[in-house]
C-alpha cells in the first residue's frame, strides 16, 4: 500500500515582512547608525556604510476607499518605487533612497490634500481601537472621533510646535483593547444595562452572558414566568460586555453613554517608568458627527501643555513636575467627585481567574 501523501502545512498569520521591505532597508537591517528629522514628516536614516533611506509620512483617514488607495499607490509608484507601509496610527510612510525624490514626493502628497507630518515633537495621528469594523462591543464610533479631532489638530500634526511628541488614542468601549496614551478619549457608560425581558429567553444564551460579566453581576432569573436575567446593579461596573452576546441587555444610550478623557499614559520606559493614565474629564457628551465638546477639552489640555511644559517634557512628566492641583488650575477643567477612585470592589468581585463565581 502506498504511503499516504502528507499535505503541506498551511501557513497563516503575518507573512515575512522582509520580502516587502525597501532593498536599502533590508540590506542594512541592524546596521543603522543614526537618523535625522529634516522637515516635519520627513526622516533620513543613515547606515554605518553611508547608505541613506528617506521616509515621508502622511496622515490618512484610516478607513480608506479604493480611490484613495489608488491615489496613494500611484504616488508610491512614481516617487518611492512602490515601497510603503501603514503605521499603527494609520499613517502611510513612503520610502526612497533618492534624495532628489523627497521634495517632489512631499509636494505630490500635499497637492492631493494629504497632511505630511506626525514626526518628532508633533501630535501624531490619533490611534483608535478596531471599533465597529471588527468588534461587537463598541459604544461609539472611535474612527469618527479620530477624524473630527485630527481635522482640528492639523497644525499640530504638520508642524513641530509641541514640547515633545503627543500620542492620543481613542477607544470605543470601557473594557478597552487600546486607549492608553498621553491623552486618551474613552467611551464611558454611566448606567447598567436595561433588560428587555420579553426577548432574553428567545435571543440570548444565558450561561454565555453570565460568564461574560467581569464582576459576576448577572444572574439567571425568571421574570413573568419566562427565563431571563437580572443584574445586581450594586456590583455592575457598566462595562458593556453583556450586550454583544445578549442584545436585549442594551447599555448604549444617547444620554448615558458618554466620553471620558484620561492623560499621562506612557507605555515606554525609555527615560522613566511606564505610567498609567489618570481621569481628567468625565461625562462629556458623546456627540457625533464632530464631537465638539470632547475636542474642546483635548485642545485645552494641548494648549496648556504647549504653554507650560519645558522642551522635551512629555505630558506625564509635565504634570508630575507641576502637580495635579496645578494641572486642573491651568487647564480650567473642574475637579469633581468622579475623579476620586473609591471603587473597592476589584479585590472581591473582579474575575481575575477563569472561574465563574456567584
Ligand atoms: S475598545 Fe472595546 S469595543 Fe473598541 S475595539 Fe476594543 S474591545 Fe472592541
Ligand atoms: S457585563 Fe458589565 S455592564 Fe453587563 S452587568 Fe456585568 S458589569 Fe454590568
Amino acid at each position: 500500500m502506498s504511503k499516504p501523501q502528507m499535505r503541506e502545512p498551511i501557513e497563516s498569520g503575518c507573512p515575512d515582512g522582509f520580502q516587502y521591505m525597501h532593498p536599502t532597508m533590508r540590506r542594512n537591517f541592524g546596521m543603522w547608525d543614526y537618523h535625522e528629522d529634516t522637515q516635519p514628516g520627513v526622516m533620513v536614516h543613515v547606515a554605518k556604510n553611508g547608505d541613506k533611506l528617506y521616509t515621508v509620512k502622511a496622515g490618512t483617514q484610516r478607513i480608506l476607499d479604493v480611490f484613495t488607495l489608488r491615489d496613494l499607490m500611484d504616488i508610491a509608484d512614481e516617487y518611492a518605487d512602490g515601497h510603503v507601509r501603514f503605521t499603527i496610527r494609520s499613517n502611510i510612510e513612503f520610502y526612497t533612497d533618492h534624495e532628489e525624490k523627497v521634495q517632489p514626493l512631499v509636494d505630490a502628497l500635499k497637492d492631493k490634500g494629504y497632511a505630511v507630518g506626525g514626526t518628532r515633537n508633533s501630535v501624531a495621528s490619533i490611534s483608535h481601537t478596531q471599533g465597529w469594523l471588527h468588534c461587537d462591543i463598541p459604544g461609539t464610533d472611535a474612527s469618527g472621533v479620530v477624524k473630527s479631532m485630527m481635522d482640528e489638530l492639523y497644525d499640530e500634526f504638520t508642524n513641530w510646535n509641541m514640547p515633545n511628541r503627543v500620542h492620543i488614542t481613542t477607544s470605543c468601549c470601557q473594557i478597552n483593547c487600546g486607549g492608553q496614551g498621553d491623552i486618551a478619549i474613552n467611551v464611558q457608560h454611566t448606567k447598567p444595562p436595561k433588560i428587555d425581558h420579553s426577548l432574553v429567553g428567545n435571543v440570548c444564551e444565558r450561561p454565555s452572558v453570565v460568564a461574560r460579566c467581569p464582576v459576576a453581576a448577572i444572574r439567571p432569573a425568571m421574570v413573568d414566568g419566562k427565563p431571563s436575567l437580572e443584574v445586581d446593579e450594586k456590583k455592575c461596573i457598566c462595562c458593556g460586555a453583556c450586550y454583544p452576546p445578549c442584545p436585549p441587555m442594551q447599555i448604549n444610550d444617547h444620554e448615558f453613554t458618554q466620553l471620558a478623557i484620561w492623560i499621562g499614559g506612557n507605555h515606554s520606559n525609555a527615560r522613566g517608568k511606564p505610567t498609567f493614565q489618570r481621569l481628567v474629564a468625565a461625562g462629556i457628551p458623546n456627540n457625533p458627527p464632530r464631537w465638539p465638546e470632547a475636542t474642546a477639552v483635548v485642545k485645552k489640555i494641548l494648549e496648556s501643555y504647549k504653554e507650560g511644559a519645558r522642551d522635551w517634557e512629555r505630558i506625564n512628566e509635565w504634570v508630575e513636575r507641576i502637580g495635579w492641583p496645578r494641572f486642573f488650575e491651568v487647564t480650567g477643567l473642574p475637579f469633581t467627585k468622579y475623579h476620586i477612585d473609591n471603587w473597592r470592589g476589584a479585590r472581591a468581585n473582579l474575575n481575575s481567574s477563569t472561574h465563574i463565581r456567584f
